[in-house]
């Protein structure tokens, strides 16, 4: 096994909690905490993405660093796990992809939840293969305290007229920072204390990140 994954063999339900983590902050982490207090979920993979040459027009921080500060935010949490199955693979990742490699992994038979923003969500129709996604997978939409729920319940009651799926709703408590946040903050000599745990500021500020 080739992503970090070989201690999971045992466990059933999973969680699959993607981004491109640069960095990883407590808005991650929580959601992931959130995620194993409500749902029935062993465990919560979280999977940093491969390197996109370009997010929103900048240059993402080398996949190596995302991938450690990503394994550094693990520790003390025992149902978290880091995975470097995007940062290992060559060329563009397609959530189908991934969901397939799990599915190989670690077994045909066992149940995986992919973790995503409800509004992404209203997108699954433009992803690749997504008919063939909802049938191997089912869905966790995250939304934030606030956020009207109407479109995406109606979106959802259009799709399960379409085919079969499992698509559930949760709210996550606020936590209100971001990783462009951080790295602005970072490259003022700001403090990033709280917004990450200190081994990934301890990290960031040894390696000169976000400079
Ligand atoms: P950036 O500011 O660079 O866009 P980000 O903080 O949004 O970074 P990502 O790695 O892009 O972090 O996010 C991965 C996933 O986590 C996305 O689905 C995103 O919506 C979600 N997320 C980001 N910040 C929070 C937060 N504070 N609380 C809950 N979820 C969050
Ligand atoms: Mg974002």
């Amino acid at each position: 096994m080739e992503s970090g994954l070989k201690s999971l063999k045992n466990c059933r339900s999973f969680a699959i909690l993607g981004g491109t983590f640069d960095p990883i902050h407590y808005g991650h982490l929580t959601t992931g905490e959130e995620i194993l207090r409500r749902c029935d979920i062993e465990k919560v993979i979280f999977i940093p993405s491969g390197n996109p040459p370009h997010k929103n027009d900048r240059v993402v921080t080398e996949s190596q660093h995302r991938g450690e500060m990503t394994r550094l935010a693990m520790e003390g949490y025992e149902n978290f796990v880091y995975s470097s199955l995007e940062i290992e693979r060559e060329g563009k990742t397609y959530t189908i992809d991934t969901i397939k490699q799990l599915r190989a992994e670690l077994g045909e038979d066992k149940k995986f939840y992919f973790v995503m923003g409800a509004d992404a969500m209203l997108l699954i129709d433009t992803w690749k293969n997504s008919a063939e996604l909802l049938k191997i997978c089912s869905f966790i939409a995250v939304t934030r305290p606030g956020y009207d729920t109407s479109e995406f319940i109606s979106f959802v009651d259009e799709l399960k007229k379409r085919q079969e799926c499992d698509i559930k709703i949760m709210e996550i408590p606020a936590v209100d920072i971001s990783s462009s946040e951080i790295r602005e903050y970072v490259s003022k000599g700001e403090s990033i204390k709280g917004f990450v745990p200190e081994n990934v500021e301890k990290y960031i500020i040894g390696n000169g990140l976000y400079k």
